[in-house]
């Protein structure tokens, strides 16, 4: 692990995440539809040399391959049974890549369903899954975790909960994907940036975030000020905001989402989110190595 902790290093100012990994394993040869979570056991070189590509763009930090690692999501592929030992290899994967410089965060995404009475999940053994994937993220050696993608507040709030009862003093990032709805925002499932807000604070995260949703680069600009000023308003200054935006708003090409902005102007609105006072940058979907490399070129000069 890195000498300085990760609570320390957030403090220190302009700290770069990764870009998109699906489409980076894509690139490297791996079919489309396949469990990418999987992949840290059968095609561990493969995750890593993502890892790599990203850390030397100039990412300070890289995601474990485990976004959908948890038992219910693996469970659509026949892969519940390998939840921990999936988890505990990306990490061992991403620490490898990382080494003592760099830092690793657990990624922790969506379950794909909805908590009862909207869907199935059970609050107890929701908590215990998210737990279970957070033990094996730790096993493997990451520095912090990151809860992200979320829609609804209720999941989210056990899946912070549940990294909270497996590693207490590590640092948690926390982020939800909006959507422009007229001239506000909100998540899939109807959350509002403040309730989001004043939801992660009182659950005592480190930093909290946007990523993905459908929103224009503008938008996303919007976003992150309306983030700060939110925060701001809270007088805690303590948390730290985060943002991952897509490469700009998805346009379907023959079916499939494509993300057309290139790595120049990507970093152009990254730019104009940092000014805006937002210190933690990555990239959510159709980002590469390429567009982490632009940013950190135009934030570090
Ligand atoms: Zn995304």
């Amino acid at each position: 692990m890195p000498r300085i902790s990760l609570k320390e290093r957030i403090k220190q100012g302009l700290f770069l995440l990764d870009g998109a990994m699906g489409t980076e394993l894509i690139a490297r040869g791996v079919e489309v539809g396949k469990c990418n979570d999987y992949l840290n056991i059968e095609l561990p070189d493969i995750v890593f040399d993502v890892h790599r590509a990203y850390l030397d763009a100039g990412s300070d930090a890289v995601l474990t391959n485990t976004f959908g690692a948890n038992r219910y999501a693996l469970a659509r592929h026949g892969l519940a049974e390998k939840a921990v030992q999936i988890n505990t290899a990306a990490a061992q994967i991403a620490r490898r890549a990382g080494g003592q410089e760099k830092y690793v965060l657990g990624d922790i995404g969506p379950s794909g369903d909805f908590l009862r009475p909207l869907g199935d999940l059970e609050p107890k053994e929701c908590k215990e899954t998210y737990a279970e994937q957070a033990m094996a993220l730790l096993a493997g050696g990451v520095d912090g975790f990151i809860v992200e993608t979320m829609t609804a507040l209720d999941e989210m709030a056990i899946a912070i909960e549940a990294v909270k009862s497996v590693a207490g003093d590590l640092l948690i990032f926390a982020s939800m994907a909006f959507d422009k709805a007229g001239d506000d925002f909100k998540t899939m499932m109807g959350v509002d940036v403040e309730s989001a807000i004043s939801k992660m604070v009182s659950l005592g995260v480190d930093a909290i975030g946007f990523n993905c949703g459908t929103t224009t680069l503008d938008e996303y600009i919007e976003l992150a000020e309306k983030y700060v000023s939110a925060i701001r308003a809270l007088k805690k200054t303590r948390v730290t905001v985060f943002a991952e935006p897509n490469a700009g708003k998805p346009e379907l090409l023959e079916g499939k989402a494509v993300y057309k902005v290139s790595p120049g102007d990507f970093a152009a609105a990254v730019n104009k989110i940092h000014s805006a006072g937002v210190n933690i940058i990555g990239g959510c979907c159709g980002t590469t190595p390429a567009h982490i490399e632009a940013v950190a070129g135009k934030l570090r000069s």
